[in-house]
């Protein structure tokens, strides 16, 4: 799996006065917090962003749809492909099976299986795009003999996707209840946006973690990095009783 951060954005040169020039990096908090000064009457802090760190503390994350982002993405599988597409704030174009010829494409292996369940995978494949050749050798046209190729099948695309989009998504993608491949994919954009923005880098993570100060897992069954949201709740409730009885 490839995953490239190939744009994102900036502002524009005027808008930084004389110390702004083209090949300067930007820290694409620098829009949000111009964005979301407007709100509060207030200067924006660019060094700091002050502004934009509140709105994300009190969930005013509108703020973050101002900042883009655009990654190529290459050798994920179909499977997480019809993951990544529920994610309706983000927009794709994907290589078409279709109109391309998916003959000589290197299949994706699950990153959990062992040597052993790989060669059972490995003839699948085989069996899979030996029908995939012959069909095509046969005439049928390629948007009719993909129907033999398996989820494992691979692909390539570019997301855009603006920053509230990118972090709540991570919050899903990033839980170990979700597959690890596309896990492993939002690891890799968080990775690249980190450089650039290590504040929107560090508000991709997962849900249990979303704040903070709070942290405790939604998921029936915790994966034990934090504890269930109801433990928390009944925990808290029975410290409140003891108290209340020693009073
Ligand atoms: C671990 C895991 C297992 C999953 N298993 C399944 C499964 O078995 N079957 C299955 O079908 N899906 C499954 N999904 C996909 C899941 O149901 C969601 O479709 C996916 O995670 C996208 O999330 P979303 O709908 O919250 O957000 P997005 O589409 O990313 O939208 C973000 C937010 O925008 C708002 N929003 C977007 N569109 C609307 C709308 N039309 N109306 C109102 N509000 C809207 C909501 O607040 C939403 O949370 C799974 C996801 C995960 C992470």
């Amino acid at each position: 799996m490839n995953v490239e951060l190939i744009a994102y954005s900036s502002p524009m040169p005027y808008q930084c006065g004389t110390a702004c020039y083209f090949n300067t990096v930007y820290n694409p908090m620098h829009i949000i917090e111009q964005a979301a000064s407007v709100c509060y009457d207030s200067e924006p802090d660019f060094v700091k962003f002050k502004i934009a760190k509140g709105c994300a503390k009190t969930g005013h994350l509108s703020v973050y749809e101002h900042a883009y982002f655009t990654f190529h993405v290459k050798g994920i599988s179909r499977a997480c492909l019809a993951q990544l597409t529920r994610h309706r704030h983000f927009s794709f174009s994907v290589r078409s099976q279709r109109y391309c010829n998916e003959r000589c494409s290197e299949p994706v292996f699950p990153a959990s299986t062992d040597e052993d369940q790989d060669g059972i995978i490995a003839d699948a494949y085989d069996y899979a795009w030996d029908a995939y050749d012959r069909l095509i050798e046969n005439g049928v046209a390629k948007e009719d003999a993909r129907m033999v190729l398996p989820n494992g099948a691979p692909t390539e695309l570019y997301i855009s996707a603006n920053a509230r989009a990118l972090i709540e998504a991570s919050h899903l993608r990033l839980c170990s209840r979700a597959q690890q491949e596309i896990r492993n994919m939002f690891d890799l954009m968080k990775k690249e946006i980190a450089p650039l923005s290590p504040e929107i880098a560090g508000m991709m993570v997962p849900q249990c973690e979303a704040n903070p100060k709070y942290q405790f897992c939604t998921e029936g069954e915790s994966c034990g990095r934090h504890p269930r949201l109801q433990d928390v709740l009944a925990t808290a409730t029975l410290k409140q009783l003891e108290e209340a009885d020693e009073k």
